[in-house]
């Protein structure tokens, strides 16, 4: 078995008083498509946001590539990790979020060359190139001049997409990127990543709340409850054939 590109050990994280995550531990393999179920306020987007280094955990150590993410050595020593150590990190690292977050004065061709050139340093010729192509792989290779006010959300959120694989990650995180779209938009932007899923061999992990998807393309599904993963197998087996009462009336709810 390959080493893990994502490792959480004993990962606790605290709000004040508040303890959501109570001892998480994980291993994403290499092209790994992992789906993370649970009901509201179970810990799933703090999960996320651990790993695009928004939230330091309270206790435990998260490892990315072989490297821990808030603890760098230093002559010898195991200090906390700096901005630098952060950043390349967070170069591995995808996201596609609930809401896009594009640069609305910049096309959607801009929108996906901003962070290769300004943040990556690349040439911008290459970075065009891939641009267009991973823009039309979303299906809007007709669109790379538009401004994102002329696009539907489901084709905002493919922007996003196409935007987040132009850095080439190492892992991609998607949280809830259907819950804020019109049900007549779903169905496209889950395509989108049905694609992605099916061909690229980067690790995905995915907070949905569709079940069918996550049949479909999860290699493994994990359900959050009360900041534990209660429950974690294959797909079939945690959401068709687990006997955990609690997974049972959470699936109740979206099936
Ligand atoms: P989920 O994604 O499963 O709905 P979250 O990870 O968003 O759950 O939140 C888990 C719990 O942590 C919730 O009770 C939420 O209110 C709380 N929480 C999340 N972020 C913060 C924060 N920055 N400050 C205080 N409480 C937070």
């Amino acid at each position: 078995m390959t080493e893990p590109i994502v490792k959480f050990q004993n990962i606790h994280k605290s709000f004040g008083d508040v303890e959501v995550l109570k001892g998480i531990n994980l291993d994403i393999h290499p092209a790994e498509k992992v789906a993370v179920i649970g009901p509201s306020g179970s810990g799933k987007t703090t999960i996320i946001r651990m790993l695009m280094t928004l939230e330091e955990p309270t206790d435990g150590d998260i490892i990315v590539a072989g490297r821990n993410l808030w603890k760098m050595e230093k002559k010898g020593k195991t200090v906390p990790a700096n901005e630098n150590h952060l950043r390349e990190i967070r170069g591995d690292i995808g996201m596609v979020f609930q809401h896009f977050n594009l640069f609305p004065h910049m096309t959607i061709l801009e929108n996906c060359m901003t962070a290769p050139i300004n943040v990556k340093k690349e040439p911008k010729e290459e970075v065009k190139k891939r641009s267009i192509e991973m823009l039309e792989r979303v299906g809007l290779g007709d669109k790379v001049d538009n401004y994102p006010s002329q696009l539907s959300g489901g084709q905002k959120q493919r922007v996003a997409m196409a935007r987040a694989l132009v850095m080439r990650p190492k892992i991609m995180l998607f949280d809830e990127v259907t819950s804020a779209l019109d049900p007549e938009l779903v169905g496209e932007v889950l395509n989108v990543i049905r694609d992605i899923a099916k061909n690229d061999d980067m690790a995905m992990i995915l907070v949905t709340h569709e079940m069918d998807f996550a049949l479909d393309i999860a290699d493994k599904v994990l359900f959050l409850d009360e900041g534990i993963i209660a429950e974690q197998g294959t797909a079939s087996e945690v959401i068709e054939h687990s006997e955990n009462d609690r997974l049972q009336e959470f699936l109740h709810r979206f099936r």
